[in-house]
């Protein structure tokens, strides 16, 4: 048989997918395994969201829609990134996709030409690496450190950026670090990007899970010009506990979402209908339980973070936003745990699940051998027990 798509057989299977395809598998057979793998709110869709989807089905919202998504709902997003980011866009500059990981997709598939370099600051989001090959374009990965918050800064993209620099992707909150960039130092970056005419793909779907009362501020609000560079991308997936309706969107400038829109017009149709009506509530209605969620995730990273740095042998910082924490296992790194010695983090996530039976993301998919993330996205109880298992595995207890 011929060959199958090279570009297709250099993409790695996603690592926070396989981890949480392996729990979800260990706890269908049975074994007591706690599961930090996914990023996925551990909270219901809200009931009002839910019925909105409901009567969609009954009122035969079951068709296909325009490409982009329903007009109603693209101007529900306009009213949102009016409200909550202080930008104004028109419904012609917003893609609703098949979830944010879509978009990125899309995002890139509208800017990358073969060949064409992507920045990308390490730890990253494990799809985005795959994503840039999906479309063949070449990473250029920027390791940023612990110590200055896993931020990139000004001058590290200056010096990385060639003449086939196309773009960056920055995503802010940060999965996997939880970190958050500041105003001054969005400005910073902005003038670099604007100076050397890169576009941003700016992934911002944890804009509202931001912690200690600090401000989220959009890359696009940053300047004029900043904001004509900007691939917004968002989605109701982490705000509203709605990862599996599959709703995300792009927004960018006139030209871009036009051709976005083209593409998906082939490639995909239209996003869900009955979703779009799902996703139209959880935009127009209250906002009260994104934030009671908020808070919720707010007190489980008060107690992750506190308890991790109090158990021997690892450690962490504290993130801003999203509902992940980087542990770093560098002190593990050589030692001999369970018959084992640990070389990296995959080492550590297979003893880690196996003795301890806890399920985390080693950091190696993320470009962070030597850290592992764990999600608080589930409850309080299941941290505190995920703890105790790590402090007793680190002891060599067999749990
Ligand atoms: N971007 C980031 C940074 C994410 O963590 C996720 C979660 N998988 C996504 C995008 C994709 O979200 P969605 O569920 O909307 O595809
Ligand atoms: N964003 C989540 C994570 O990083 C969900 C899984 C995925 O899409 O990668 O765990």
């Amino acid at each position: 048989m011929k060959e199958l798509s090279k570009l297709a057989l250099g993409v790695e299977p996603s690592t926070t997918m396989a981890i949480d395809s392996m729990f979800k598998q260990m706890k269908a057979e049975g074994l007591d395994v706690i599961g930090f793998g996914a990023g996925e709110p551990d909270f219901a869709t809200p009931d009002h969201i839910k019925l909105a989807g409901i009567a969609a089905i009954h009122n035969n919202d079951t068709k296909y829609t325009p490409s982009a998504g329903t007009l109603e709902l693209r101007k529900a997003i306009c009213q949102r990134l009016r409200e909550d980011c202080g930008l104004e866009y028109e419904p012609s500059q917003i893609v609703v996709s098949n979830g944010a990981k879509s978009c990125v997709y899309e995002a890139l598939r509208a800017l990358v030409n073969p060949g064409d370099e992507v920045i990308l600051p390490a730890p990253y989001w494990v799809s985005y690496i795959e994503l840039i090959k999906m479309v063949g374009g070449v990473p250029v990965v920027i390791e940023t450190r612990e110590q200055d918050q896993f931020k990139l800064t000004a001058q590290e993209l200056r010096e990385a950026i060639t003449p086939k620099t196309k773009c960056m992707i920055l995503n802010n909150p940060s999965n996997p670090t939880g970190m958050m960039y500041s105003r001054k130092e969005l400005e910073e970056i902005a003038k670099v990007c604007v100076e050397e005419d890169i576009y941003v793909i700016s992934d911002e779907i944890y804009f509202q899970l931001v912690y200690d009362e600090e401000e989220f501020v959009s890359f696009a609000s940053i300047s004029p010009e900043a904001k004509e560079r900007t691939l917004i991308i968002n989605g109701v997936s982490k705000s509203y506990a709605m990862t599996g309706w599959r709703i995300g969107y792009v927004a960018a400038n006139p030209q871009v979402a036009k051709v976005i829109s083209n593409y998906v017009s082939h490639c995909a149709g239209s996003p869900c209908a009955v979703s779009q009506k799902a996703a139209l509530t959880a935009y127009t209605a209250s906002q009260e339980m994104v934030e009671t969620m908020r808070r919720a995730f707010e007190r489980r990273r008060n107690y992750m973070v506190e308890r991790m740095n109090q158990i021997e042998g690892v450690s962490c910082i504290r993130p801003h936003g999203a509902f992940y924490v980087m542990m770093n296992i560098e002190k593990l790194i050589g030692k001999e745990m369970h018959g084992t010695v640990i070389k990296d983090a995959d080492d550590f996530g297979n003893l880690f699940l196996k003795y301890g039976k806890v399920a985390v993301v080693p950091g190696t998919g993320f470009g962070a051998p030597n850290f592992v993330r764990w999600s608080y996205a589930t409850s309080r109880a299941n941290i505190q027990e995920g703890l105790d298992r790590l402090e007793r595995f680190l002891k060599g207890e067999v749990i």
